[in-house]
């Protein structure tokens, strides 16, 4: 059951122990943006470059396609994106040389979910993730095994990694003594259908030259999204091992259920595991959020996340709250 905000703010203020005062974002819910129309599809993904997966989301709905077809073409656009390095065939690979990607899929209906983890040489994993949760008894399938379902289903192939990624890879070999490859994003698309319902996926070749067999948030149900149809979906990009030890996507839900705006649900998760993480702020965290009401917004450990929304109304770039230090209190409380 969805709690009311007032029960909300009562809970969060003896959960967290923190005074009402130490919450201003409680009265700002007029700034939340909302479509309350529940027919009016919201598409919320991250990065500028999500903005063209939104589209053509977008486009899949209206012209009937079911969420799920929405999320999985959507999210096709990126992956089909050889000048994005952080997905798909145009992604970084890991420190041998070989890309392996991680993805998921859920539908809000029948709370469903599929998911792949360090596939190689498959053009569209979210379309492997989607396949593990229509055509299998299991949520997550890694590797080899990934692979060969992924190849069985006859979904395509593709060289991967690209002749400049493998380049870059190689120059980093000859230097990586020195430099420690930066590298990483991720398109989390999380949508409101038509229908009412709520989807999502992921898609993501993780940190650049990560160790092999590395897996970030991303394919994680939980960490990298979270859907929960009677309440949201949120996603998350940033340092997956900052985000899947706190569950994040699945807080982000937990907070929208207790009462919280997306915005607010997204922001008070980043402070969430700020104050407890020995890392305090310095996480490289971001969340995006969608509730049932269609309204959205996203918030990140750091200024500048930027992520994309797309509605029949509006297609646009906007930029995510940050946590502020002088908020946030005392960090990184759980020092060894
Ligand atoms: N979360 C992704 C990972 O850790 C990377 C990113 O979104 O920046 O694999």
């Amino acid at each position: 059951m969805v709690t009311t905000r007032r029960q909300f703010l009562q809970d969060s203020s003896v959960f967290l122990s923190v005074g009402a005062a130490a919450w201003p974002w409680m009265t700002s819910e007029a700034k939340e943006k909302s479509m309350l129309n529940k027919t009016s599809p919201v598409i919320v993904s991250t990065w500028p470059f999500g903005k063209a997966s939104n589209d053509e989301a977008l486009r899949i709905l209206q012209q009937g396609g079911s969420g799920l077809d929405a999320v999985e073409k959507g999210i096709w656009v990126t992956e089909n994106d050889l000048s994005n390095s952080s997905v798909g065939a145009g992604g970084m690979p890991n420190a041998m040389g070989v890309v392996q990607l991680d993805s998921c899929i859920m539908s809000g209906p029948g709370h469903k979910a599929g998911s792949v983890a360090a596939i190689e040489g498959i053009r569209h994993p979210i379309s492997a993730a989607r396949r593990v949760m229509e055509k299998t008894r299991h949520v997550m399938l890694v590797g080899a095994g990934a692979r060969e379902f992924a190849l069985k289903e006859g979904l395509e192939v593709a060289e991967m990694p690209t002749e400049g990624r493998r380049r870059e890879w190689l120059q980093w070999k000859a230097e990586q003594e020195k430099s420690a490859a930066k590298n990483h994003d991720t398109i989390a698309l999380i949508l409101l259908a038509p229908d009412g319902h709520l989807y999502g996926g992921c898609s993501t070749s993780g940190w650049a030259y990560k160790l092999p067999g590395r897996v970030g948030d991303s394919p994680i149900i939980g960490g990298g999204l979270y859907v929960d149809d009677e309440v949201g979906a949120a996603g998350a990009t940033g340092i997956g091992e900052n985000v899947m030890r706190y569950c994040g996507s699945f807080q982000v839900v937990s907070f929208m259920q207790r009462g919280a705006t997306p915005t607010e649900a997204c922001l008070e998760t980043v402070k969430a595991i700020a104050r407890k993480d020995p890392k305090g702020a310095d996480l490289s965290i971001n969340f995006i959020a969608v509730d049932k009401k269609g309204r959205y917004g996203a918030a990140g450990s750091a200024q500048g996340f930027s992520y994309s929304v797309t509605t029949p109304k509006f297609s646009q770039v906007e930029t995510g709250r940050a946590i502020s230090t002088k908020e946030l209190g005392p960090v990184g409380g759980n020092r060894p």
